[in-house]
């Protein structure tokens, strides 16, 4: 760990600094850019990454840079934020203080939005032989994974060792996890005929386990209902009640005693708060989620706050804190950001009120699940509603017609063109 401060001039205001520029973070540099404070945000990329199309990246329907969006381009007009590219690994809470790779930055408002990472549970054999999709960067690896089994199994002449090659397992029936196996098996049913036709398609297995009773757990029981119907409707074999126990010799074993012989295995089963040192291991919670007060005050800290992911605020209401979604980032950042102005001003903070805009997932091109507070719908019409909701969450005019005209090209000719498998040319040096 540098010891070297890190250069970041003064200006004469008071300096928020702020970790990760996901969903909550990048909401409030946005919001205080114009703002009587000073503002350093952080991140370990230089870009910004739009989760929930993660999936659309490893089955090779979009572009990574559709998906990502340049940090430095958001705030190009913005001289009062200040971004610098490095990992965060620790705070020093009495000299205000917070240690990065790059070296020691002070900050008077500390605000905590580096999100979550794939919580493997502590099994090692899973964490090694499991594939996640919690970055642009894993999302491309899983692309080329898919891709290269495939290339490989067209020259595999033992059954089995094809089955182990084009069999694919995806663990977790959440949003995440329901529409990876959308995606794969529309690729199964529409590509592999076309491209990959020494395969016979109806060899590939695409299994979806589910730990739980039933899939899309946080949404409706006529959600959860649907999204299977619509699953196995596509060929997807759905095992609820079905927990992993191991991932490891091109197997994967569960706790109801089954086997299943496969390479890849996506796991999309949970996550667990990223890590940061420093703080009081009493604020430390549930999935090593921070507590927060109402403010998103990190609990007996008066300038340290936590948003999104990485936080827990915790009441009668929500005792587990808030679904560790997008919109709640998003409606923290803002009520923060609406705090900070108000502290200027000398008035009174407000406590954050969570508005559940509802929640959906698609399956495939055109169905999907939709639960709206007050109307939960599924179908064609669903699946256009998700296709709205997401093109216009996407940051950039230019992402956005990238994505559009994608979509619409992947429509009618159920084909794209990114199916690259991009890894590293070794050179030889010497003959
Ligand atoms: C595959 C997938 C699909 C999803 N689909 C949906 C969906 O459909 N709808 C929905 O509402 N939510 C969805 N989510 C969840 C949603 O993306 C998160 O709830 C949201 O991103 C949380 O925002 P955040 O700002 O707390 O953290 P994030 O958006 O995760 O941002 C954290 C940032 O911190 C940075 N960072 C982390 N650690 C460090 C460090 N030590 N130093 C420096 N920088 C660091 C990261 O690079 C990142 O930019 C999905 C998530 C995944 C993984």
């Amino acid at each position: 760990m540098s010891s070297v401060k890190v250069n970041i001039p003064h200006i004469g205001k008071p300096r928020i600094v702020i970790l990760g520029a996901g969903f909550g973070g990048l909401t409030l540099a946005r919001k205080m850019a114009k703002s009587g404070y000073q503002v350093v945000l952080i991140d370990r990329n230089n870009y910004h990454q739009f989760q929930p199309l993660f999936y659309q990246v490893a089955m090779a329907g979009l572009e990574p840079s559709s998906i990502s969006f340049p940090l430095r381009k958001v705030f190009r007009k913005n001289k009062n934020v200040f971004i610098r590219i490095t990992t965060v690994t620790k705070v020093d809470t009495s000299s205000k203080q917070i240690y990065t790779t790059l070296g020691i930055l002070s900050y008077d408002h500390l605000v905590i939005g580096i999100g979550a990472d794939t919580n493997f549970f502590g099994n090692e054999d899973i964490a090694k032989n499991a594939l996640p999709m919690k970055s642009v960067s894993e999302a491309l690896y899983l692309r080329n994974e898919i891709l290269n089994d495939y290339e490989r199994a067209l020259s595999t002449i033992d059954y089995h060792d094809r089955q182990e090659l084009i069999d694919i397992v995806i663990v977790g029936g959440g949003p995440t996890g329901v529409e990876v196996a959308g995606a794969l098996a529309e690729m199964k049913k529409f590509i592999i005929p076309k491209e990959y036709s020494e395969i016979d398609y109806g060899e590939i297995d695409i299994y979806l386990l589910q730990g739980g009773s039933r899939l899309l757990p946080g949404m409706s029981e006529v959600a959860s209902e649907k999204a299977k119907k619509f699953l196995t409707g596509l060929g997807v074999i759905v095992k609820t009640n079905t927990r992993v126990t191991s991932v490891k010799n091109k197997r994967v074993y569960t706790k109801t005693g089954e086997e299943i012989p496969a390479r890849k295995v996506i796991w999309a089963a949970g996550i667990c708060a990223n890590k940061l040192e420093g703080l009081n291991d009493d604020v430390i919670v549930n999935g090593r989620r921070i507590k927060v007060n109402g403010y998103s005050q990190v609990q007996g800290y008066e300038d340290i706050y936590a948003i999104g992911d990485v936080a827990a605020m915790i009441s009668e209401e929500n005792p587990y804190g808030h679904p560790q979604v997008a919109q709640v980032a998003i409606q923290q950042a803002k009520n923060l950001a609406n705090n900070f102005n108000a502290k200027l001003k000398n008035k009174p903070m407000t406590e954050f009120e969570y508005k559940d805009l509802g929640s959906m997932a698609t399956i495939g091109k055109n169905k999907a699940v939709v639960d709206l507070p007050r109307l939960k719908f599924q179908g064609f019409f669903a699946w256009l509603v998700w296709l709205v909701v997401h093109l216009f969450a996407l940051i950039g005019t230019k992402n956005k017609l990238l994505v559009f005209f994608n979509w619409l090209l992947n429509y009618f000719t159920y084909d794209q063109s990114l199916r690259l498998i991009i890894r590293p040319f070794k050179r030889k040096i010497k003959d």
